[in-house]
């Protein structure tokens, strides 16, 4: 078989791990396989590097900073790849560039075009384990890019998918995708299996366990991926089209995301052209909004409010404003410290009840709700970040979530 391993931050976090990390790649060769490993920055590193570019420089230029914390992955691969070697396991680390990872030209958020994994599929040949270093990637012009946090992800994925892999493993430093993020709740239950589309889901508001672009692309392209725990062998979660009968609940978990800002376009007039003279400014600059609120108008004015990470609330300000200033709007307000709290599942789909319970479940731990968003399969609330821990506990076990489905073999 041909298998993509991907190994996150914490599993090559030192030189002890990164030892560990080797020795599962040479019983898997030994095992008769061919791997190709994807590997991330060691530990907070990445975090590292952007604290540094802030402190020489105000707001450090996308490309200079791409070509910054792409050196975190850049970091890790020879490293894997000499102690493979000292192993007796050949192996060649690649970057992103050297292993084909072709990318769009947006700093910070690129997208992989294509992969042209010729020098991959040379060591391959040659008998080498390729050690390509994740996150990052070039354009055709050989500009540095990175893929967004937790994009080695995605270089995983989409290697497996280019390269018509059997397996994609995900190795990280929990068991698996679980019901709750485990350090916010102690008692969150490992998924045996999950449908692309749940994680997808969960991923898109706040689940980091996958990067949501790697599940969009393992989906297009059936990659069976495999997100374990790089810790123990015990199996975690399989990413699966169809989630078997067994594992059936309508909430199948709860995620959050604890940066979220708001803003606000006051009196807003009432006529076709306003939302898009505001959104297109921030979706040409690459800011994406989230849960949107349009108030029923009167008297021909309305408000509308919507919410973006926290980290581009900066950004997003002038343009608002200056988009406020031209369809005549009242004017723009706007609040930070805010959290989103979502409740994901497809069986949640045509269930009534499961919305009214979650805001009763709130409402008894007394947590306000400013903004209301729904999905087919998912209920997001926007709360308080300093509530929203708590919310996350409440609703696990409102709906018990840490309860095993009634029928699922033990
Ligand atoms: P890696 O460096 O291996 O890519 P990440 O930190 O990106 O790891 O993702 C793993 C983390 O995701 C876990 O440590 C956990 O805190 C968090 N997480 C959030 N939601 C979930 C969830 N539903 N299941 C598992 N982990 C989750
Ligand atoms: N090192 C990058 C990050 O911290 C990418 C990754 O770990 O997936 O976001
Ligand atoms: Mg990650």
């Amino acid at each position: 078989m041909v298998i993509v391993q991907k190994y996150g931050g914490t599993s090559v976090g030192n030189a002890a791990r990164i030892r560990r990390v080797c020795r599962r790649i040479a019983e898997t060769v030994a095992a008769g396989h061919r791997v190709v490993a994807v590997v991330s920055a060691m530990g907070d590193t990445t975090d590292r590097l952007i604290e540094l570019a802030r402190r020489v420089s105000e707001a450090p230029p996308p490309r200079e900073l791409d070509m910054l914390v792409a050196n975190g992955e850049t970091i890790t691969a020879p490293l894997v790849a000499m102690c493979l070697q000292d192993r007796g396991v050949p192996a060649i680390s690649l970057t992103g560039a050297q292993a084909g990872v072709r990318t769009s030209g947006h700093h910070s958020r690129a997208r992989i075009k294509e992969i042209r994994p010729i020098r991959i599929l040379n060591a391959l040949g040659r008998g080498q384990v390729p050690v390509v270093a994740g996150f990052q990637g070039a354009t055709e012009d050989f500009e540095i890019t990175t893929l967004g946090r937790g994009g080695s992800d995605t270089t995983a994925v989409a290697l497996a998918a280019a390269l018509e892999a059997d397996l994609c493993e995900i190795y990280t430093d929990v068991d698996g995708i679980m019901t709750a993020d485990p350090r916010v709740v102690p008692e969150a239950r490992l998924l045996s299996h999950i449908s692309y589309e749940e994680i997808l889901e969960l991923a898109a508001v706040g689940a980091r366990v996958m990067h949501p672009r790697a599940v969009e692309i393992g989906e297009l392209y059936g990659v069976p991926i495999h997100v374990r725990s790089s810790f123990h062998r015990r199996p975690g979660t399989m990413v699966v089209s169809e989630v078997p009968m067994e594992d059936r609940k309508r909430v199948r978990g709860v995620a959050h995301d604890l940066s979220v800002a708001k803003v606000t376009v006051l009196g807003v007039p009432d006529r076709p052209g306003v939302a898009a003279a505001i959104f297109e400014p921030l979706s040409e600059a690459g800011i994406s909004v989230d849960v949107i609120v349009q108030n029923v108008s009167s008297e021909g004015r309305t408000d509308l409010t919507f919410t973006v990470a926290e980290a581009d609330l900066g950004r997003s300000l002038p343009l608002v404003e200056a988009a406020a200033a031209e369809i005549g709007a009242a004017g723009t307000s706007q609040a930070a410290g805010l959290a989103k709290v979502s409740l994901v599942g497809t069986g949640m789909l045509g269930t009534p009840g499961i919305a009214a319970r979650m805001f009763r479940t709130l409402a008894e731990a007394g947590i306000n709700i400013e903004m209301i968003s729904t999905s087919e399969i998912r209920i997001t609330c926007i709360v308080d970040r300093r509530r929203a821990e708590e919310a996350v506990r409440a609703l696990h076990a409102a709906f018990e979530l840490e309860q095993v489905p009634a029928g699922t073999p033990v």
